[in-house]
């Protein structure tokens, strides 16, 4: 009686605080919606059963409050909705290229796929991996693939998730549970076939809370994701007509099975030539408008482009470009207000550059002035495209200590430890004792030294490097090279050629020293570059150090395999490491 007493009170109080007092209100109002709604029996049976419950629950449990909020997430979905299009592929065409200059592989792709989509009715989504350096236009272009498609667009940044329940959705029994972000993204846009931009897939990780690249193999997967199931809704949804773009700057951390379901587009990054293109048409255009200016009030000459793009930028993509041509608009927008005449025009040339700019950020070409012993330049490459990589030697008087600076990962130092057997195995052949290295310490250093390097790729340069400091003959100047070093002496194939060779371009090093193996992957390389640049391949050390080594006969120094017929030329050699030759 008592319990009846309480109850009669909370009601009392509800009706007086103006309270929905009706239990049975909240599931005549689901029961309508989901009346309205499109999708499979079997989860259509489930809702009901969930709103019957909810007749069944006081309004005031918690349980309540759980099961109205599940009834409500279902009821949100967009089941069956699908944004219809009108497509037409030239205008598609047209909507892709007014965004963005170039990328003609992936917009290729997407025109293809647009094709066949209006001669099927069904067909499955493709799932694209746009892979490149910052700042090339990867999620950019996803945005404009929606507009060219007439699409939604939704965009997931994937960095740093490491729970897999962020994107599966939490169980219904946890306190707050809520569905996955594909599900709450979907909500969001309320239909069923939009773009969806999952980025940096690269940068997912996983921990003790599960591994969410799993949960992402069922979501990007043809065969399986007409029936993802989220561990909230706990039924089937289908996820096959979504267009997924996914993002990265690179392959090698995204798990296999993952990369096995995408179509792989590489964007190697922007020639010059291209960036100028995209500053004059697309990025200078753009922030005029967006800092309120008018085309008339600035206008920046080829030149000062051209110097934006070498000395105060240096990176594959363009978003530093971006920001510098921000910067000088900024400061012709304070100098329009400052002087009250805002039709006034502003001439940006090479010469007024540094007083908006400040002085240049880089040196243009990255060579050394003059061939020099012991330096050798190599190319890396990283998440941020390609890089040229000094590489440093120096010997002195000591007791065979090989010291190795720079922060260079395991993999280098490896490499540089094989380099330096390999040396040590041939010291004959150059002319050294085989003792040589007791009475020396050598010390290899990589400058930039706060920048963490890694990879195989630095063998030969490494190599070079030591050769070239033992036996006191300078390194060519005006090349670079990349290759990975076995203890045989021979150069294994490298990754990333392309991107290597492009920044060995902005480098202007001209000539460049490849693994003969890597020769097949020119083609990938654009015409332009390799036009300008001297290509040498090699398939051993010898053939590296003959080529890359400044002295009178390389050939005949480096360039013989039996230890034994060492007919030097003892000119070139250091004095004191030269061995003493009996007939
Ligand atoms: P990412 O996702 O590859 O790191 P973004 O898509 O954010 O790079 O692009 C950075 C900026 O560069 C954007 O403002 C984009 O409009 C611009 N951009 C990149 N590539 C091009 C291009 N080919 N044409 C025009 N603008 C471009």
């Amino acid at each position: 009686q008592k319990e009846y007493y309480l109850n009669e009170q909370i009601k009392a109080i509800n009706k007086e605080m103006g309270h929905e007092d009706d239990p049975g209100a909240d599931a005549a109002e689901f029961e309508k919606r989901l009346e309205e709604k499109h999708m499979s029996d079997e989860c259509r049976e489930k809702t009901s059963r969930e709103i019957k419950k909810l007749r069944q629950i006081p309004p005031s449990s918690a349980e309540y409050t759980v099961v109205r909020n599940y009834v409500e997430w279902i009821l949100d979905l967009p089941w069956d909705v699908y944004k219809e299009s009108e497509l037409d592929i030239t205008q598609a065409e047209t909507i892709l290229n007014e965004d963005h200059y170039g990328l003609d592989k992936p917009k290729e792709r997407i025109l293809e796929y647009l094709a066949v989509q209006t001669l099927v009715e069904r067909i499955k989504g493709p799932i694209l991996c746009l892979v490149g350096p910052p700042g090339v236009g990867k999620t950019s272009l996803a945005k404009s693939i929606a507009r060219a498609m007439g699409r939604e667009f939704i965009r997931l940044s994937l960095g740093g998730v490491r729970d897999e329940a962020e994107i599966r959705g939490h169980r219904r029994t946890y306190v707050g549970a809520l569905p996955g972000k594909i599900i709450q993204s979907l909500k969001r846009v309320k239909c069923n076939n939009p773009v969806f931009c999952l980025d940096e897939v690269d940068k997912m990780s996983t921990d003790f809370r599960g591994d969410p690249s799993a949960a992402l193999l069922e979501v990007l997967d043809p065969e399986q994701n007409y029936a993802y199931s989220d561990h909230y809704l706990d039924m089937d949804y289908d996820l096959s007509k979504i267009f997924f773009i996914t993002t990265a700057n690179a392959l090698h951390t995204i798990p296999l099975p993952l990369q096995d379901r995408m179509e792989i587009i590489r964007i190697p990054g922007y020639l010059e030539t291209e960036k100028m293109q995209i500053g004059r048409r697309f990025l200078l255009p753009k922030n005029i408008s967006l800092h309120g200016l008018k085309e008339t009030n600035l206008s920046v000459s080829d030149n000062a482009m051209l110097e934006i793009i070498r000395r105060y930028t240096r990176e594959a993509g363009v978003r530093n470009l971006e920001r510098e041509l921000a910067s000088v608009c900024r400061k012709v927008a304070r100098k329009l207000v400052e002087g009250k005449d805002l039709d006034k025009s502003f001439a940006i040339t090479v010469q007024s550059l540094p007083s908006y700019l400040g002085i240049p950020k880089h040196r243009h070409g990255e060579m050394e002035a003059m061939p020099r012993v012991g330096v050798c330049t190599g190319l890396a490459y990283t998440e941020m495209g390609g890089e040229i990589l000094m590489v440093e030697a120096a010997i002195m008087p000591g007791s065979g200590k090989v010291e190795i600076t720079g922060k260079l990962g395991d993999v280098m130092q490896e490499s540089a430890k094989a380099a330096l057997s390999y040396l040590r195995s041939r010291s004959a052949l150059y002319g050294l004792r085989h003792d040589f290295h007791k009475e020396i310490d050598i010390h290899i250093h990589v400058p930039e030294g706060a920048t963490p390097k890694d990879g195989p790729s630095a063998g030969i340069t490494l190599a070079t490097t030591i050769i070239s400091a033992l036996l006191n003959i300078p390194v060519r100047n005006d090349l670079a090279m990349t290759g990975e070093i076995t203890l045989r002496g021979r150069v294994l194939p490298i990754g990333g050629l392309r991107e290597k060779l492009l920044a060995a371009h902005r480098g202007l090093l001209r000539t460049v020293i490849i693994p003969a193996e890597n020769e097949k992957d020119l083609k990938e390389v654009p015409e332009t570059i390799l036009k300008d640049m001297e290509i040498l391949t090699v398939e051993t050390m010898d053939e590296v150090l003959s080529k890359a080594l400044v002295c009178a006969d390389p050939e005949k120094v480096f360039c013989r395999m039996d230890v034994n017929d060492v007919p030097l030329a003892d000119t070139l050699l250091k004095e004191e490491f030269r061995v003493e030759r009996r007939h």
